[in-house]
């Protein structure tokens, strides 16, 4: 009997020990996860930054016609480049200048059917 208080002190000094070493791991795995975001954020970046070098060399702006729906979002997105042919109810490339532009990115990459070709 003389030595439960000593017992429960150490029993106290234990389970405190054991939760600062979960604390310490949640927080390690916190850590791990940002670290992961960031580096696919990074990733996307680089992704991004190769599309507009890939689009600033290109040359030729084309609709694969055996993908295109004819929804007309590129159209909307950007007309200064597609039209809606209506008797073929599918997309066509009015202009193959400025193929640097953000909306004409946007439009490609707006386009569901991925049906956009632009090399
Ligand atoms: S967005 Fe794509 S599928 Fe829709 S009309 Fe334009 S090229 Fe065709």
């Amino acid at each position: 009997m003389k030595n439960t208080p000593t017992i429960i002190i150490s029993g106290i000094v234990l389970s405190s020990a054991l939760a600062a070493i979960y604390v310490y791991g949640q927080q390690s795995n916190s850590t791990t996860s940002t670290t992961s975001s960031a580096s696919d954020s990074d990733s996307s970046s680089q992704q991004l930054q190769q599309k507009i070098v890939t689009q600033a060399a290109a040359t030729q702006l084309s609709i694969l016609s055996n993908r295109c729906r004819g929804c007309g979002k590129c159209v909307r997105i950007d007309p200064s480049h597609f039209s809606l042919n209506q008797a073929t109810r599918q997309a066509v490339v009015t202009s193959n200048t400025n193929l640097d532009s953000n909306t004409l990115l946007m439009a490609i990459n707006s386009c569901p059917a991925a049906a956009i070709s632009l090399n």
